[in-house]
């Protein structure tokens, strides 16, 4: 299904008013962690002010240490979905489990699935019950075929609604993060029809490098970005380092508008 020979044309996947996959550009950003409301609020009218036109925040956090923060879980849905009544901005969160699904599905806008969940059938399979919009992350290790018929579980539940996440992949490279892989772009355009974006923050775990690897995936034809951003990174929960600032941000934008027009 998510193959091309089913469907030629390029499919256009809404989030609420915004539409990923057709001639706009479409940026996500917002904290990798939702910490509080004030956080939330400011960051979702600071980014719209900016130009993204989708908010990003997590409320349940998959962290590599069980000792880390894990997330505010409902009540930072319920931070989501009034930063959405506040601005109009649709919202993303992540979902690691069912009972995580079934709190979001009554306050956002998309789903998101997460590296480390791409290859959870189970969570696939309801995710795509939902019919939400589902925002698929690549996996840490996955290869593009593995991605895609993961994206084939989301959809063979009757969900054509998904939007595939390009945020690196494990090498080597020990200088970044992950190493973003650029030419996932050109090879799912060639095999899909699903509408790809990147995120370069998760890619490269340093704000210095966010910008040209965000430019990189505009001028490669992705669809969109994720963006990480938040109101004082020095003292996020987590992702800091990889966070930039409103006023990075707003440049960020101003730089990406001579190359693609936003929503
Ligand atoms: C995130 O988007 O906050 C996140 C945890 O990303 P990933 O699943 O790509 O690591
Ligand atoms: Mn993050």
């Amino acid at each position: 299904l998510p193959n091309k020979k089913f469907h030629p044309e390029p499919s256009v996947v809404k989030v609420g008013n915004v539409l990923i996959g057709g001639d706009q550009l479409v940026i996500m950003s917002g904290p990798c962690a939702v910490e509080s409301k004030k956080q939330v609020l400011e960051t979702a009218h600071a980014i719209k002010k900016a130009g993204a036109s989708i908010l990003r925040g997590g409320a349940y956090k998959p962290r590599t240490s069980p000792y880390a923060f894990q997330g505010l879980e409902e009540e930072g849905l319920r931070y989501m979905k009034e930063a959405r009544e506040e601005t109009g901005l649709p919202v993303v969160c992540e979902v690691t489990s069912l009972e995580a699904i079934e709190s979001a599905i009554k306050y956002v806008d998309m789903l998101q699935i997460g590296a480390r969940n791409m290859q959870n059938f189970y969570l696939l399979k309801e995710a795509g019950k939902t019919g939400l919009p589902v925002l698929l992350k690549r996996g840490l290790s996955a290869t593009i075929e593995e991605w895609l018929n993961a994206s084939e579980y989301i959809m063979s539940q009757g969900n054509p609604n998904v939007v595939l996440c390009e945020r690196g992949i494990r090498t080597f490279e020990t200088a970044t993060r992950n190493t973003l892989d650029i030419s996932a772009v050109p090879v799912i355009k060639e095999k899909s029809h699903l509408p790809i974006i990147v995120d370069p923050s998760h890619a490269t775990g340093v704000r210095s490098y966010v910008k040209p690897l965000a430019m990189s995936a505009v001028a490669a034809g992705a669809d969109g970005l994720m963006i990480e951003t938040h109101p004082n990174p020095a003292i996020a929960l987590s992702d800091g380092p990889q966070s930039l600032t409103f006023p990075q941000f707003e440049t960020l934008c101003e730089e990406l508008r001579p190359l693609a027009q936003l929503f």
